[in-house]
């Protein structure tokens, strides 16, 4: 967290298991971080690395028989074991969530302006029509939608995609939450739009204060938009701090391995380097360093050990050669 940040969200130890045939299997492993007030924290890693489950963890939307252990703390407050009543009172108006899907978060058969005051009658239910009406079209401008008054009428049909992610984005913060969860919010957005998106989540965390947990494998979006990254491998946290300190000097190699992925415009070779291999399975997990079968950098420890974090100034990495190694990025 950053020096003036005050904690809104602190995550410790968080494990989810998932049950199966022949006993639960853990897929999130003492997972740790924490965001601030007005912060944005990139949670990073391939599917299956934990970062969704983590979020539906915070949200109280895992699915029944999943096992949460840990803590998570949400202005104070524990969230492992509170009420669905409680996590319920909690989404939408604390904490909001945008998925990645714009194509399918709208009702196509109803307009844009019902949808926007729908969600805001949740929580201002004595408002009057003509208020409800006067925010959702703040909440257009808010996140530039042009002529916000003729488009209140209109349908999701007659707004391109960039504009129907904007629109969820304005019904996520339609009742000022302290923290909004962005589920790969870019994905299936060309990147004009992506840039259009990034600088909406930008304002609304310098104007309102709000906290972003920004889900992606996308380092680009992260380098953009984030104060801190966690880099999550198969459950676990391999690499989390500061994003100039772990952008600018990965020391974990799957960290350097991702970031040595990413296009760059001023990279002269025209090779990507990506990382052999794929993530192991919650049901054939390897010893030792989850990352070792597909680490450059493995040594005989690495298959027998599991690595203790090691800090270094703004971050920190799950490697027993983080202080040794560093990875080429460039
Ligand atoms: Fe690679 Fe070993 Fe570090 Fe794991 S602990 S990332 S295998 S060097």
């Amino acid at each position: 967290m950053t020096e003036t940040a005050e904690k809104l969200l602190d995550i410790r130890g968080l494990c989810i298991s998932i049950p199966g045939r022949e006993g639960a299997r853990v897929a999130v492993s003492n997972v740790d971080f924490e965001i601030g007030r007005g912060e944005v924290l990139g949670l990073v890693g391939e599917s299956g690395s934990g970062k969704s489950l983590s979020m539906m963890a915070v949200m109280g939307l895992l699915p029944h028989g999943m096992q949460v252990s840990g803590s998570i703390r949400f202005n104070g407050e524990e969230l492992v074991g509170a009420s669905q009543r409680r996590l319920r009172a909690l989404r939408g108006r604390h904490i909001a969530m945008v998925f990645q899907d714009p194509m399918t978060a709208l009702n196509p058969v109803l307009t844009i302006g019902a949808q926007l005051t729908e969600a805001l009658m949740l929580h201002n239910r004595t408002w009057s029509r003509r208020q409800l009406r006067a925010r959702a079209i703040e909440l257009l401008e808010l996140v530039a939608i042009p002529l916000p008054e003729r488009r209140f009428d209109q349908y999701p049909h007659e707004f391109s995609g960039g504009m129907r992610q904007r629109v969820v984005i304005a019904i996520a913060v339609a009742n000022d939450p302290e923290l909004l969860i962005a589920d790969e919010p870019t994905t299936a957005l060309d990147v004009t739009i992506q840039a259009q998106i990034i600088e909406i989540f930008d304002r609304l965390r310098r104007e309102k204060g709000l906290a972003i947990m920004l889900i992606t494998h996308d380092l680009g979006l992260v380098a953009g938009l984030a104060d801190k990254v966690t880099i999550l491998y198969s459950g676990r946290v391999a690499e989390r701090g500061e994003i100039e300190a772990v952008f600018h000097r990965p020391r974990h190699p799957y960290t350097a391995g991702l970031l040595a992925a990413v296009p760059s415009i001023d990279t002269t070779s025209a090779r990507l380097h990506a990382i052999e291999g794929v993530p192991p399975s919650l049901l054939d997990r390897p010893s030792g360093c989850q990352f070792h079968p597909r680490c450059a950098y493995a040594l005989p420890i690495c298959i027998e050990q599991d690595p203790d974090f090691q800090w270094f100034g703004n971050s920190m990495a799950a490697c027993h050669r983080a202080a040794e190694i560093l990875p080429n990025v460039d």
